[in-house]
């Protein structure tokens, strides 16, 4: 296998390592902090293009078919997927509606066939081609890798579960041939982010960049780089020793290293959600209307419910998910904000950036409940025998997930990691793990 990148800089502590070759489906690993710095995957472009078809036939069967049935004392109704998600836009809240549909079903259809057309282009490309020169193949690029925090697929899947075990006690509920394709195509996602190797699409995609005077042992602290957060591609100063706007393999905007500018919009966010997360939890998440008379319930009122109806499991989801979720993360990225300068050990940092990935992994389920009501609004319409509609409590929750997972997003770890050297011993290193491919 050859070399593809002699340098890679690490987005979580900064430090640049020389990677080796190396050869099977491997992990090459920051000897600082761990974080990986590229996944090496065998075939990964025919894997690309094989799950990627399966997916958007998956995606395509579960838009046309039932996607449950839902039947209550002789009355049955069925929703289709869209149904579900657009159901926000029947309450009078059309950016709730379009938020739904954009993370479920649009941009997870753009992210595989935007994914497949890079690989079909790198797959096919000549000896001394270079694809990445034109605009739109980096534009392309920039927009898959951009999106992919915000494909909320796995979580509504979580979410249909949650919605059943809900309503199961007072109502019948089918599910329909759209649900399973749902779910295979929920898995056949998680399946092709695992396929893609970035670094072979990049290297057969662009030209490779010079890396000037960097060298294995730089940081972010030696000032003669700027790695790209998006392709991670290491950029040096012009001859004029001015360092480029724009990243030179991506042209995504290239921000330099500035925790003071990172933490400070990375709090202003914190506190927005902090904030809404007061009427988040005290508005009325849903209203429940049976035989003529109207229930307000929150949040807490749900897993209350729940509780009491015995399904302990799912009480203890929701209020996990929609509850302890959203609030530990703001204490730990507040915790990480005022704590970030004062990190001078690297045990200590470390200890921190495991803080960092913990929030980074845990912050998108908090929307589970978002998902719930859109469901149970959408399924349980029977007039005045029974019908659910959301409560002014939804949006404040979407709110919060959304300010969080972007405060989450500007907060640069590489702030907690204020030393310049480490010992020589580790900087020769090699950057690789014998990992299992996970
Ligand atoms: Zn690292
Ligand atoms: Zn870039």
């Amino acid at each position: 296998m050859t070399i593809r990148t002699p340098l890679a800089p690490c987005l979580e502590c900064g430090l640049v390592s020389a990677i080796p070759a190396i050869s099977g489906e491997q992990n090459a690993c920051c000897p600082r902090c761990g974080h990986t710095l590229f996944r090496q995957v065998i075939d990964s472009h025919q894997k690309v293009l094989a799950i990627g078809t399966t997916c958007l036939v998956l995606l395509a069967i579960s838009l046309v078919f039932p996607f449950m049935t839902i039947s209550v004392q002789g009355l049955s109704h069925h929703i289709v997927l869209l149904n579900a998600l657009s159901v926000f836009h029947y309450f009078d809240n059309n950016a709730l509606a379009v938020l739904l549909v954009l993370t479920v079903i649009l941009l997870p259809a753009c992210y595989v066939l935007a994914l497949m057309m890079l690989f079909a282009l790198a797959a096919k490309k000549k000896e001394g081609d270079y694809p990445g020169d034109s605009w739109w193949v980096k534009q392309l690029l920039r927009f898959v890798f951009r999106i992919e925090l915000w494909l909320l697929v796995d979580i509504f899947l979580v979410g249909v579960l949650v919605s059943i075990v809900k309503i199961a006690a007072m109502t019948d509920v089918v599910m329909g041939e759209s649900f399973w394709a749902f779910m295979l195509f929920t898995l056949m996602l998680v399946k092709i982010s695992r396929a893609t190797d970035r670094h072979w699409l990049y290297h057969r995609l662009f030209r490779p960049m010079p890396t000037g005077k960097v060298k294995a042992g730089d940081t972010h602290l030696s000032q003669n780089h700027t790695a790209c957060r998006l392709c991670h591609c290491i950029n040096i100063p012009d001859d004029n020793g001015d360092m480029p706007d724009a990243c030179q393999r991506c042209h995504s905007a290239l921000q330099p290293y500035n925790p003071e500018k990172s933490l400070t919009i990375s709090a202003a966010l914190a506190i927005t959600a902090l904030v809404l997360y007061a009427p988040a939890n005290l508005y009325a998440m849903m209203y429940t209307i049976s035989f003529g008379s109207t229930e307000s319930s929150t949040i807490m009122d749900g897993v209350i419910l729940l509780w009491q109806l015995g399904s302990y499991p799912i009480a203890l989801v929701i209020l996990t998910a929609s509850v302890i979720v959203p609030l530990t993360k703001m204490l730990i990225l507040f915790h990480l904000l005022m704590t970030a300068k004062t990190t001078h050990h690297p045990d200590d940092s470390l200890a921190k950036l495991k803080l960092y990935r913990f929030i980074e992994l845990i912050g998108r389920w908090s929307m589970i409940d978002v998902f719930v009501v859109a469901l149970l609004a959408a399924l349980v319409q029977f007039n005045n025998l029974m019908s659910i509609s959301p409560g002014p409590a939804v949006a404040y929750f979407a709110l919060v997930v959304i300010f969080t997972l972007i405060a989450t997003m500007i907060y640069d770890p590489r702030a907690l990691w204020t030393q310049e050297a480490i010992s020589p011993a580790t900087t020769t290193k090699p950057a690789t793990q014998d990992l299992p491919n996970g």
